[in-house]
């Protein structure tokens, strides 16, 4: 395996990745790095937590070498929280060669990204909305831009960007460099790849396992207005040290987060109708130890670096079957165990049913023994195979 300065970073990033105390490149950093150095476009297939984010990011910022003032590297991101993220990134890589960078996202007041801008910036990493935004106020020009990534393009489309990722696109001069990251590569993708990028290279390295084997994870039915006590017996039972509970409405997870710190633990909670200032601070709560149990919306089940999530529970059966495999995805991340858990109310076998065709498989059912069901649960509905409730030793 070759080291970080064998594949040809320059002095300044060196030292950034000594100082962070990477020693050997990721399986997508060995191979993206070297393609995007020489220039080429890139398609890179890889999910969060293989590194993908210096693997782009180191080799932008070699290319561009040091700090000109002039927005010439542009990254689009999904969502606020992994533009944070990135930024953190590109300034920690970047800070030997005094890269200047702009975090653009809605929700928050004008005032300093505007100023940012105004002092001169390398890299610009923004979420869709807020970059046209700007774009439209003419308070960012975007026609000195040489590298143009576009992070998690799949997300992207599932929420709906198409057209203004493919506007931003067009609004970058034509001569450029062009990467394209994407945790699923299908059809959508191909077709902005076509368009967007020139003769590009594919690094793959997906595993082929996807978390829905990695977890362990287990249907739990219950009835619907048995749900918050058989989460709160399961929380109590889980030997969790950090849990993420997926809710599918903001007020579901308002809800539960009051009913988990009414039993006595706080929590943090992530939705998309709280405050930008909120949740930063949930988050980092959480990634810090501060909260053992976040509360969150599908907001946070793509994405975001969080290590250490022992547990997921969904409290509602995902409507989206790809967030199934997203959400159960947080936890057992880096070869860490996970155990995931959904509660399953009737009314939802529909979204089960779903979930279960594109694993290719059923996914086990069990029951919460000693937990007082005010009606049996039903193993069997979904024609899933049962089974019998099973101890972990952990
Ligand atoms: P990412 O896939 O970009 O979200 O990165 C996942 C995590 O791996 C982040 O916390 C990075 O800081 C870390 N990381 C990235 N590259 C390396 C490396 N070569 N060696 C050790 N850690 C790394």
């Amino acid at each position: 395996m070759p080291n970080f300065s064998e594949i040809g970073l320059p002095e300044p990033v060196l030292r950034s990745l000594a100082e962070a105390g990477y020693v050997n490149p990721t399986p997508i950093q060995e191979k993206a790095i070297p393609v995007i150095l020489s220039g080429r476009d890139l398609i890179g297939a890889a999910q969060t937590g293989t590194g993908k984010t210096a693997a782009f990011a180191l080799p932008a910022l070699a290319r561009l070498g040091p700090a000109a003032g002039k927005p010439r590297c542009l990254v689009l991101v999904p969502t606020r929280e992994l533009a944070v993220q990135v930024d953190e990134n590109f300034q920690k890589y970047g800070k030997y060669l005094g890269t200047k960078t702009a975090l653009l996202y809605g929700g928050v007041g004008y005032g300093n990204q505007t100023k940012a801008l105004q002092d001169g910036v390398d890299v610009v990493i923004a979420t869709p909305g807020r970059l046209l935004d700007l774009h439209e106020q003419r308070i960012l020009d975007l026609q000195s831009i040489q590298i143009t990534i576009l992070d998690e393009v799949d997300r992207m489309l599932d929420m709906g960007f198409i057209e203004d990722v493919s506007r931003i696109i067009r609004l970058c001069p034509k001569e450029r460099q062009t990467l394209l990251f994407s945790a699923t590569v299908d059809e959508r993708i191909g077709k902005i790849a076509n368009w967007a990028l020139r003769d590009p290279i594919t690094v793959d390295v997906r595993t082929g396992k996807t978390a829905a084997e990695t977890v362990d994870h287990a249907i739990f039915p219950v009835d619907v207005f048995q749900k918050y006590d058989l989460l709160l017996e399961l929380l109590r039972r889980s030997d969790y040290k950090s849990v993420i509970v997926f809710t599918r409405t903001k007020r579901d997870a308002d809800r539960i987060a009051e009913w988990i710190e009414g039993h006595g633990t706080p929590v943090a909670t992530l939705h998309a109708d709280r405050s930008q200032s909120e949740r930063t601070q949930a988050l980092q709560g959480f990634k810090q130890g501060k909260y053992s149990i976040l509360v969150a919306t599908d907001i946070a089940s793509r994405g975001l670096d969080i290590s250490g999530v022992t547990h997921v529970i969904n409290y509602n059966v995902p409507e989206h079957p790809e967030d199934y495999v997203h959400r159960i995805g947080r936890t057992g991340r880096a070869a860490t165990e996970g155990e995931a858990f959904t509660l399953f109310s009737p009314d939802e076998l529909h979204h089960l049913q779903q979930i279960e065709q594109l694993l290719g498989r059923p996914i086990e059912r069990r029951k919460c023994e000693g937990f007082r069901y005010f009606s049996e649960p039903n193993l069997t509905l979904g024609g899933a195979k049962t089974s019998a409730p099973r101890k972990r030793n952990r």
